[in-house]
């Protein structure tokens, strides 16, 4: 695609960026297919190829953003199935991620948005914050369908459906091996997925020593950044970027770390993104390449390491992949092949590319296009007529748990169970007499 960028504005290393990415596009329209919200709506500027050409425009004007581009902008799920899609390679992750930063410094929101997002900024990433965010939110998750009727409340009706009726109950957690003879590893804990499904990590860390690894929490380590990068907050997600660096770096010129291993795809995605965004930090690029280039979902891990055989019991898995999984980090068959070798029937449902809507705060901000998303995925997944649904990421967990009527598990905690841990609590039904 032609550009016309001047060159001053290319002397900024952002907007340099975009312009290799917008001329790698040549608009074949090959990822309108593959695209959720092009195929819910219809709308060429809700398509990836539509998205581009207004970013194009916004950024070679230096606009302010109109409103119209932004809503476009906001509507996209960083999904990223278009830059499978693509037969060019334009990385349109890179492109939305620059958009968003420009919308959030130059675009004036109203304010229920401003305070809505302001609000998920401040609590999403801090667990602590987070759960009595939820322990106070269950006193009034009640009002969401009342809220739901007026469009302005929406994102807060959206945001009380996703308050669990009881905070999950805490596994036991068998104190981590932190050394193996397969190597070392840090886990990250993240924010949201230790407080809404703290069974993921417990299962991670029984299966990580399974495998012979030493498992280390790396003090210094906090959330990773992703859900303020995908609502354009730079200046935190970086923050978030360089504290993660330093403290895995501390580790890794320390006793050394085989891999910084992730049991959100959402967050893995980013992680391995640390090296391109902290690309023009002279005191950083090096340290934050070589941190996303260590970085591994835990599936990836466990593919090549060494687990007993597992008893699958038979059950019949339907596997959901995650975006950010699938599409952000090209990870698509070591979770099945996994799954498999432990023992289990997988079966993988219709439109496996598209998005469960879930996309970090995406439920929340556009709920709409989220809860048609969400009906669309579970009718596939329970098609299959699964005893129980799999994936690799939190969001996707919560949002297909709130609609579909099978148990929705981690693909660690299936692990964990046909190799010798416990049963995950939703099927623990079929193992009545074990306890973890
Ligand atoms: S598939 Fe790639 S090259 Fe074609 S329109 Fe989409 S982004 Fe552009
Ligand atoms: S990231 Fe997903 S929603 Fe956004 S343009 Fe690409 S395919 Fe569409």
């Amino acid at each position: 695609m032609q550009t016309s960028f001047s060159s001053a504005q290319l002397a900024d290393p952002a907007m340099a960026a975009s312009e290799a990415v917008i001329r790698k596009c040549v608009h074949c329209g090959f990822c309108t297919a593959t695209c959720p919200t092009y195929v819910l709506l219809g709308d060429e500027l809700d398509s990836p190829r539509g998205r581009i050409y207004l970013i194009k425009q916004m950024l070679e004007t230096e606009a302010d953003p109109a409103p119209e581009v932004v809503k476009h902008v906001d509507r996209c799920l960083s999904c990223l199935a278009c830059m499978t899609t693509c037969p060019s390679g334009v990385n349109y992750m890179h492109l939305v991620d620059h958009a968003r930063a420009y919308i959030e410094a130059r675009y004036r929101r109203p304010w229920r948005e401003r305070v809505i997002r302001a609000l998920l900024a401040w609590t999403l990433p801090h667990p602590r914050r987070f759960r009595l965010a939820l322990r106070l939110g269950r006193w009034v998750r009640h009002t969401a369908p009342l809220l739901a009727r007026t469009a302005a409340f929406e994102p807060l009706a959206a945001m009380l459906s996703l308050v669990p009726a009881r905070m999950p109950p805490k596994p036991a957690f068998a104190a981590a091996r932190t050394s193996g003879a397969a190597g070392r590893v840090a886990l990250l804990k993240g924010c949201a997925e230790p407080v809404l499904r703290p069974a993921f990590r417990a299962a991670a860390i029984r299966l990580l020593n399974r495998a012979g690894y030493g498992v280390l929490a790396v003090e210094g380590e906090r959330c990773c950044g992703a859900l303020a990068h995908h609502m354009g907050r730079e200046t935190d997600s970086l923050a978030a970027a360089r504290r993660n660096v330093d403290a895995w770096s501390r580790e890794i010129v320390g006793e050394g770390l085989t891999a910084i291993v992730v049991t959100a795809s959402g967050c893995g995605t980013t992680i391995k993104d640390y090296g391109f965004m902290l690309r023009e930090d002279p005191a950083y690029a090096a340290k934050a390449a070589r941190v996303s280039a260590m970085a591994k979902d835990i599936s990836e891990l466990l593919d090549t390491a060494d687990l007993p055989l597992g008893n699958g019991r038979g059950l019949k898995v339907a596997y959901h992949a995650a975006c950010s999984l699938q599409h952000g980090q090209k990870v698509t068959e070591a979770p099945k092949r996994l799954l498999e070798r432990a023992g289990y029937h997988v079966s993988i449902p219709a439109e496996a590319h598209l998005c469960c809507g879930s996309a970090g705060t995406y439920n929340i901000l556009q709920p709409k296009i989220a809860a048609a998303l969400g009906a669309r995925k579970v009718a596939h997944l329970e098609r299959l007529q699964p005893d129980v649904i799999a994936t690799g990421n939190v969001g996707c967990a919560v949002q297909i748990g709130l609609r579909a009527s099978a148990p929705v598990v981690h693909v660690v905690e299936l692990l964990d169970w046909a190799t010798g841990g416990p049963a995950p609590a939703s099927l623990s039904h079929l193992e009545p007499n074990r306890s973890a």
